[in-house]
């Protein structure tokens, strides 16, 4: 794990688009909250196959209009036309936005055709072909393996193809075992893979949720952390401040090892964010970039 070291750090935050307006003033008030820790930049998600095409166009422009942060739409590709993005990039190009997550998605269920984009690395070529090099892209990286992949070798060539089609950095998957984020960088290395590869972190404050999502997308819960969270019952404290003293415990050893920031997966909520980022201290590195 040598090549991460010479970026500056970055510490990014990503976020939900709200579907009503209860949860619009609950994302107001966390941006309230976490705007004062200055993230690097922040990510606005984007539904199956764009079904929040418009809520994360809304979000992203009031981020970066309205609060002075720099704002990242995610785009997926799957189910979608040429032209379709091509509209998505231009609308997001006349307002100001230069920084792009860009995604091949997942298809919906019941939805039978797949677009014109098979994978995520002709999404990136797109961008490039169309906007040159107006928007910095970041793609999706899986230290535990994308769930479709056939194997490890191979989601890697998968990952390697994105790079090679321009992308400027990627964020992972998040997973709990640091051990497969070293080994995944020590690979991509190997492959000369030079990207800033940034840890998405997801915190822990519900067990039922995690457990959910880590099904879904094949993050692997240990055996220990998952006895533990399970005899927490519904005590919700007694999640929470295991779930943080563990997630600050891995930032902070990803940090310490060399991971070029962290990439935090708000899920629109701000109090275990800003208990991990005291927890490191990060509020005096967040104003200036350190070189590491
Ligand atoms: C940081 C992050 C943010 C995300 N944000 C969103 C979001 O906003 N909205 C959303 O819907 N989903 C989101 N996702 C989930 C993501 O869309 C899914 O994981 C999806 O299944 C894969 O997207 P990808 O861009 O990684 O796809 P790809 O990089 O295209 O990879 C998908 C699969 O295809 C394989 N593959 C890639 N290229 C080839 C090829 N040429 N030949 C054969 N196999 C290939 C890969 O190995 C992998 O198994 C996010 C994931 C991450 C990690």
């Amino acid at each position: 794990m040598e090549s991460q070291k010479h970026y500056s750090r970055i510490y990014s935050m990503e976020f939900f688009p709200p579907r009503t307006s209860e949860a619009e003033a609950a994302l107001v008030h966390t941006l309230d909250r976490l705007a004062p820790l200055k993230p690097r930049f922040c990510s606005v998600t984007f539904g199956a196959a764009g079904s929040t095409r418009e809520k994360t166009f809304e979000t992203v422009c009031d981020i970066q209009q309205n609060r002075n942060l720099e704002a990242a739409p995610h785009i997926s590709c799957i189910a979608s036309t040429r032209t379709n993005i091509r509209d998505v990039l231009l609308a997001y190009k006349d307002n100001g936005i230069r920084h792009i997550v860009a995604l091949r998605g997942d298809m919906p269920s019941g939805m039978m055709s797949a677009g014109e984009f098979r994978y995520a690395n002709e999404l990136v070529a797109f961008i490039r072909e169309e906007t040159g090099d107006h928007f910095h892209i970041e793609v999706a990286a899986y230290p535990e393996m994308h769930p479709q992949a056939h194997n490890l070798e191979a989601d890697l060539k998968s990952f390697r193809r994105k790079v090679d089609a321009g992308a400027n950095g990627a964020i992972t998957q998040y997973f709990f075992n640091p051990e497969a984020y070293f080994r995944f960088i020590d690979d991509c290395e190997k492959l000369g893979i030079d990207i800033p590869i940034v840890p998405g972190i997801m915190p822990i404050t519900n067990y039922a949720q995690i457990a959910r999502f880590s099904e879904m997308c094949g993050a692997d819960i240990p055996r220990w952390m998952r006895k533990r969270l399970e005899g927490f019952g519904d005590n919700r404290q007694a999640i929470r401040a295991f779930g943080l003293e563990v997630i600050s415990d891995l930032c902070q050893r990803l940090l310490e090892q060399g991971a070029p920031g962290l990439h935090f997966y708000t899920l629109n909520q701000a109090d275990a964010i800003l208990g991990i980022w005291s927890n490191l201290g990060l509020e005096h590195e967040s104003l200036e970039p350190v070189l590491i």
